[in-house]
C-alpha cells in the first residue's frame, strides 16, 4: 500500500484507480438507464475536482449528450468553508433541458446546494444530481442526491482531480489522510558479502534503529533447533532462499516484538518483490513506511573473496562453499537485485559505493540517512 506526502501531510492510498472505474462505469450505466430514450442531457461539471471524473463519466456514458462546467472555489486547507466564492456560469440555453450535475465529492453540501437553486430558478425540464463521493455523516442540506457512486467517512481525501492545496489531483487513485509516520525505516541492501551486517550494526546505535538481519534470525534458530530452524536450514545450507511466506511471517513478528521502535534497519529483507509488496502492506497497516532502500553496491568477484575470507572464522556453512556462495548470487541476481526497481519507482533508492573502509562506507550511507 502507497502512502503519499503532499505539502505537510501524509495521504494513504484509499480507493484504486481500477475501483473507480468501475464505479464510474455504473454510474454512467444507471444515468443512461433512467432517462427516456432519445433524451439528449446536458452534464454540468463543478470544476475543479470533477475534471477527471467528468471526462471517464462521459466516455462511459452510451448515449448523445453535451458536456459544460461551472466553477465555485469553496475550499481552503482541509475544511470545508461556508463561503462560496466565485461562479463561472453556463453559456448554453438550458431552457427545456434535462440538467445532471457531475460533482466529485458532496460533504457539508453548501456547494451543491448553491449551484442547485441557480440551475432552479431557470426553465429547464428537470436537474438531477450525480456525485462520486458523499459523505454522509457531514452533509447538512434538504437536497435529493440522484446518484452516489460511493459513500465514504468524513476523512479528507485527495487524487483523480481532488487536491490539497493545489497539489494531488493528478493522483490516478485516491488517497485519505493519515497520521504521519513515526518511524525510520531503512532497507540495507545489497548482494551477499557486501557489509550489510557490519554496517547495520554500527548504524543502528547511530540512529537509535533496531536491526533486523533475517539471515541472523534464522541463525539463530538453527542454532536452537527450532521448529523454524529445522525447516530453514536446508534452504540456506544450499544457499537458496527460504519459502517467502516463512521468511514474511517471522519479519511480521520480530517488527511486533519492536512496536515501540524508532525504526529498522533491514537487512536480508526484501529478497523478493512479493517480500517487498508485503512489507509495504504490513507497515502501511501501522501508518509506517519504508523511508528509503540503501544499496552496498560491489562488484561480485569481489565479494566472493570476501565471503571466502569470512568463512574461516564465521562458523557458516555456506561461506565456505564456493558453489553455495555463487548458487547466493545467482538467487540475488534472479530474485532480489530486481528490487531496486521497485524502490526506484518509489522514488526511494539510493545507491551507495561499497568499495572502500568500513569507516568510508558508514560515513556514506549516513549522508543518506540523514536525508530519510
Ligand atoms: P544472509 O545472512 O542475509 O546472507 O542470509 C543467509 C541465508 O538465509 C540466505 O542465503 C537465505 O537462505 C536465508 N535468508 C535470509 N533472508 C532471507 C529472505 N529475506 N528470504 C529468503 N531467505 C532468506
Amino acid at each position: 500500500m502507497k502512502i503519499k506526502k503532499i505539502h505537510d501531510l501524509y495521504f494513504k492510498q484509499f480507493i484504486t484507480n481500477e475501483e473507480l472505474s468501475n464505479i464510474v462505469k455504473t454510474l454512467a450505466y444507471q444515468v443512461k438507464q433512467d432517462l427516456p430514450k432519445g433524451e439528449v442531457p446536458l452534464f454540468v461539471g463543478i470544476l475543479n475536482g470533477c475534471f477527471m471524473f467528468a471526462a471517464d463519466f462521459i466516455r462511459e456514458y452510451n448515449g448523445d449528450c453535451e458536456i459544460s462546467f461551472v466553477k465555485l472555489a469553496s475550499y481552503e486547507g482541509t475544511s470545508s468553508t461556508d463561503t462560496v466564492k466565485k461562479l463561472i456560469g453556463i453559456n448554453e440555453d438550458i431552457t427545456d433541458r434535462t440538467v445532471i450535475i457531475l460533482e466529485d465529492i458532496i460533504d457539508t453540501g453548501t456547494t451543491l446546494h448553491e449551484i442547485y437553486e441557480i440551475f432552479r430558478s431557470k426553465n429547464i425540464k428537470q436537474l438531477k444530481i450525480v456525485s462520486l463521493f458523499f459523505k454522509p455523516d457531514v452533509f447538512r442540506k434538504e437536497l435529493p442526491i440522484d446518484y452516489i457512486g460511493k459513500s465514504i467517512e468524513d476523512k479528507f481525501i485527495v487524487g483523480y482531480g481532488l487536491d490539497y492545496n493545489g497539489l494531488g489531483r493528478n493522483l490516478p487513485a485516491i488517497y485519505q489522510l493519515t497520521t504521519q509516520p513515526k518511524m525510520k525505516n531503512i532497507v540495507l541492501f545489497g548482494p551477499p558479502g557486501a557489509g550489510k551486517g557490519t554496517q547495520a550494526t554500527l548504524l543502528k546505535e547511530k540512529y537509535q534503529l533496531v536491526h533486523i538481519s533475517t539471515g541472523d534470525v534464522f541463525r539463530f534458530n538453527i542454532k536452537n533447533e527450532t521448529e523454524l530452524g529445522v525447516l530453514a536450514k536446508k534452504y540456506i545450507d544450499a544457499g537458496d532462499l527460504v519459502p517467502d511466506e516463512v521468511t514474511i511471517n517471522m519479519l511480521k513478528e520480530e517488527v511486533n516484538k519492536n512496536s515501540d521502535a524508532n525504526g529498522f534497519i533491514f537487512d536480508g529483507f526484501p529478497r523478493t518483490e512479493s517480500q517487498a509488496k508485503a512489507l509495504d502492506a504490513f507497515l502501511a497497516e501501522k501508518n509506517e513506511r519504508i523511508n528509503g532502500m540503501v544499496a552496498l553496491e560491489v562488484a561480485e568477484d569481489l565479494l566472493v573473496e570476501r565471503i571466502l575470507e569470512r568463512g574461516k572464522t564465521s562458523g557458516r556453512s555456506d561461506d565456505t562453499d564456493e558453489e553455495k556462495i555463487r548458487n547466493r548470487f545467482n538467487e540475488y541476481n534472479t530474485k532480489t537485485a530486481i528490487l531496486k526497481d521497485y524502490y526506484e519507482s518509489q522514488g526511494n533508492f539510493y545507491g551507495i559505493d561499497g568499495v572502500g573502509s568500513i569507516e568510508e562506507i558508514t560515513e556514506r550511507l549516513s549522508k543518506v540517512f540523514d536525508t530519510l
